[in-house]
């Protein structure tokens, strides 16, 4: 490798590693400040696959709009909606369909629907809950002790699972919670720690004492604020776009100079002589590039096969975090095949069922303009940690579990109008125990690697709001290293 000194005032080229959502939002936002403050960057951003968008993929067929990835993303954190707004793309916001707000769990082959006002682990009523056939009468005893039980006061590490049990017992973790809360992250919720994963409910305990105290006096707060039908996720506050969620990586690549983004290229790994050189970013095809800033944005996995070479420590915290494959079936019904009503949005399946799909959801009921009048179309998730062989079966195998789940769940009678089985390795990381320490100590590590910048799902947050803050906050810091190195050389 040529020795080349890295020259703060005139060198500033940048590039991005990975054109998922966390890529093509940090490449914009370098774009948009830097061109703001009228000081250019020569930007690129390298993806290994023919198209940008990662786990974000829309598909058109027969009228059906198919999300293989993400279908939504939440509101009541700002950054999604605050980035589709500086994209002209607040106009294409859609909400979920207000007629059915809720959704079910399947109970000894049964869907029931959630208690009215129960929200992830917190229950906002509770008339609907103690009506509600989910739970026994001595789970909802067990529940109730919650009013009762001390809080914790000490900081240690938890998980979700010893929290739930601990505050409102098995059976309600067994037979609500863990279908409803592990289906976000597709988890077992016994590895999942609770401080990475929903920190406000350790903070409920903190301020409360009890969860069921919490949302009781948070509805009595804001009587307005929440829908007293809503039931699970909390539906009312949760947006797509009108042609899919593939409009966001669409737009946010569109927004780029052209030339800037370059599919069809892996990166094979990163290196450099020494902290003043520039970064050598080598593919997989093609000749090498240099770069005065690098941000890493694609899985940890593969950050980790990049750095290996300049950094082996860091790459073996990068790949020690886990990560859990999944499957997501589109389906297509017509609306008279289905004996269910489809009135909710969906049904989680809790692993205690011992079936072999994770949750269905009912697109079509959720964003009526996804299908065509007549017809239905559902969405099967299936693998995760908790059952990871299923994404080895092949597309047929996978087919004919999902008929007889949903003949068996719904009453889908007949062939399905079309089924398209979309399929993500390794792309949900898993916030196990220890998953603060273990990217604080990351992050110590790369703080050894002057102007390399690392960012993602696989660190603070799996949502696409959290993505989204995650990457610009990086490229606001790679700039903000960029201007102090421009201005000492000056
Ligand atoms: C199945 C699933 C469903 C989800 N549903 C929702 C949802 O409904 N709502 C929500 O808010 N969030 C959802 N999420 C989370 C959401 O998808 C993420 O927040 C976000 O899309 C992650 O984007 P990313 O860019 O960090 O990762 P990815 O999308 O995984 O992108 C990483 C990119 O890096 C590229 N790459 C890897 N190695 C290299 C290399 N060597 N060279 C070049 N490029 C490379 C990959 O090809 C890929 O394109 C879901 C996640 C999954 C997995």
């Amino acid at each position: 490798m040529a020795e080349v000194m890295y020259d703060p005032a005139k060198s500033k080229r940048v590039i991005v590693i990975g054109g998922g959502l966390t890529g093509l939002a940090a490449a914009h936002r370098i774009h948009e400040r830097s061109t703001a403050l009228r000081r250019p960057v020569d930007l690129a951003l390298l993806e290994a696959r023919d198209r940008v968008g990662g786990v974000i993929q829309t598909e058109k067929q027969d009228g059906f709009t198919l999300e293989c990835g993400p279908d939504s993303f939440i509101t009541n954190k700002p950054w999604g909606l605050d980035l589709c707004e500086r994209l002209g793309l607040k106009d294409r916001l859609i909400p979920t369909d207000a007629g059915h707000r809720r959704s079910f769990v399947v109970r000894k082959g049964r869907l029931l629907p959630v208690p009215e006002g129960f929200v992830l682990m917190a229950p906002h009523r509770l008339g609907p809950l103690l009506a509600s056939p989910i739970l026994s009468w001595h789970g909802k005893l067990r529940m109730m002790m919650d009013l009762f039980l001390p809080r914790r006061d000490d900081d240690a590490e938890e998980s979700l699972a010893g929290f739930v049990r601990r505050r409102l017992g098995r059976e309600a973790l067994e037979r609500l919670i863990q279908p409803l809360v592990g289906g976000i992250y597709t988890a077992d919720p016994n590895d999942l720690s609770l401080k990475a994963t929903l920190p406000q409910f350790p903070a409920m305990e903190r301020e409360h004492r009890s969860l069921i105290l919490a949302g009781l006096r948070e509805a009595r707060k804001r009587p307005g604020r929440l829908d007293r039908q809503a039931s699970g996720a909390r539906y009312g506050m949760f947006v797509a776009l009108e042609g899919g969620m593939g409009e966001l990586p669409a737009a946010l690549a569109a927004s780029l100079p052209p030339g800037t983004i370059r599919t069809n290229t892996s990166v094979r790994r990163i290196v450099r002589n020494d902290p003043i050189s520039p970064w050598l970013v080598e593919l997989l095809d093609g000749p090498p590039m240099e770069a005065d800033s690098v941000l890493l944005a694609a899985e940890a996995h593969a950050s980790a096969r990049l750095i290996d070479a300049q950094d082996p420590g860091l790459a073996l915290q990068l790949r020690a975090i886990p990560y859990a494959s999944s499957i997501i079936v589109n389906v297509a019904y017509r609306r008279d095949q289905i004996r269910h009503p489809l009135d909710g949005f969906g049904a989680v399946v809790p692993a205690i069922e011992g079936r072999p799909i994770l949750a269905v959801s009912f697109l079509s009921v959720k964003f009526p303009s996804r299908a065509p009048a007549g017809t239905a179309l559902l969405r099967v998730f299936i693998g995760g940690a908790t059952q990871p062989e299923l994404c080895d079966l092949d597309d047929d195998a996978i087919g004919e579990l999902v008929r007889q789940e949903l003949r068996d769940l719904i009453g889908a009678s007949g062939d399905p109008l079309f089924m398209q089985v979309g399929r993500h390795p390794r792309a949900m990381p898993q916030y196990v125990l220890g998953h603060l320490d273990h990217v604080a100590a990351i992050r110590r590590k790369l703080a050894r690697h002057p102007r390399l910048y690392l960012t993602g799902i696989a660190f603070d947050g799996v949502g696409i709001p959290d993505c989204i803050h995650a990457a610009e906050t990086t490229a606001d810091t790679l700039l903000d290293a960029l201007a102090n190195a421009a201005a000492s050389a000056a």
